[in-house]
């Protein structure tokens, strides 16, 4: 990846930004592999001519700055630290990983991340327990059920997750009256079972027999990233009412929203009533891959043909 400073920002955040990363042939990470598999390619094949400002990267240095200050600490006997994991696959390729701390102890994986209040907004109760039916954490329990597989290729009986998010929005007056959590640390974890280990191994070789098969296709012909790994919302249908800026409601079905407007409108005079279309986006596209130039997804939808 190629860096700018439009900010002439000081080289020690240029420094901080600078990756040695290279990208190993038939290798991916585990954070690569929970990407689309277009995004993940499209990554590497495009890596010399993607180009990322220091200064829009300061979430990533904050991130690493932190990993860097936790990994100091001193481990006890029973935990191992940000040690890398190299996992070879039936198919010749290999999937690669760093975790942050296990304890062999407990059989846990713990992985930091700094995180946006939403985040955990969307996927808890008021009382900031996570909703039983959320995906909200999905990305993230997926992520330490993979390091624990691979923790278990080499012979280490891991099977729990746990992430320890940092928050790096949080506002103490927001915490006052509960719109933020209580502290700017917020926990999760998952025991994972023998299904969720044969589940997750499956979707790896599958996963990786896709990579393999796309790696051989030109950009265009990439399989589109999924709903899920593009963070889609997906377009609704707003009653509004004359006079009112939000909606009476959001619907997702077109007829329903028509059929709702038109019923107020039979017991209001003036017909007031009206349905007006919110387009959905993918949040993901639009800021956070990226290889999106390299997209036809992203350039019919979000870039200049989409403007033309
Ligand atoms: S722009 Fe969207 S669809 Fe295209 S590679 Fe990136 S995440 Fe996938």
């Amino acid at each position: 990846m190629k860096l700018t400073n439009a900010l002439n920002l000081p080289q020690p955040f240029v420094d901080a930004a600078t990756s040695d990363h290279r990208y190993v042939d038939k290798r991916y990470s585990a954070t690569a592999i929970l990407k689309g598999t277009r995004e993940a390619i499209l990554q590497r094949r495009h890596d010399d001519e993607i180009s990322n400002d220091v200064a829009d990267m300061v979430w990533a240095i904050f991130g690493t700055a932190v990993h860097g200050i936790l990994e100091q600490g001193e481990e006890s006997q029973s935990q191992i630290k940000e040690n890398k994991l190299v996992v070879d696959l039936p198919n010749g390729y290999q999937l690669s990983g760093i975790f942050d701390l296990y304890d062999d102890a407990t059989g846990t994986v713990t992985d930091y991340k700094t995180a946006s209040v939403w985040k955990v907004k969307f996927g808890c109760w008021d009382d900031w327990k996570p909703k039983a039916d959320t995906d909200q954490f999905d990305d993230w329990r997926k992520q330490t059920l993979i390091y624990c597989w691979m923790l278990r290729q080499i012979g280490f009986d891991a099977h729990r997750g746990e992430i320890v998010a940092l928050l790096k929005d949080h506002s103490k007056t927001k915490a006052k009256i509960n719109e933020h959590p209580p502290l700017p640390v917020w926990q999760i974890g998952w025991d994972f079972t023998a299904e969720d280990f044969e589940q997750i191994e499956a979707w790896i070789m599958a996963k990786f027999e896709e990579i393999e098969r796309c790696e051989k296709l030109p950009d265009e012909e990439l399989p589109l990233c999924t709903e899920a790994e593009r963070w889609t919302r997906p377009g609704k249908f707003a009653v509004m009412k004359k006079g009112r800026k939000s909606a009476v409601r959001l619907y997702d079905d077109k007829n329903d929203a028509y059929q709702r407007a038109a019923g107020e409108n039979r017991n209001t005079s003036g017909e007031p009533f009206y349905v007006e279309e919110r387009k959905g986006s993918d949040p993901k596209c639009m800021d956070y891959c990226t290889a999106c130039e390299f997209c036809a997804y992203w350039q019919q939808t979000y870039g200049k043909e989409a403007q033309a």
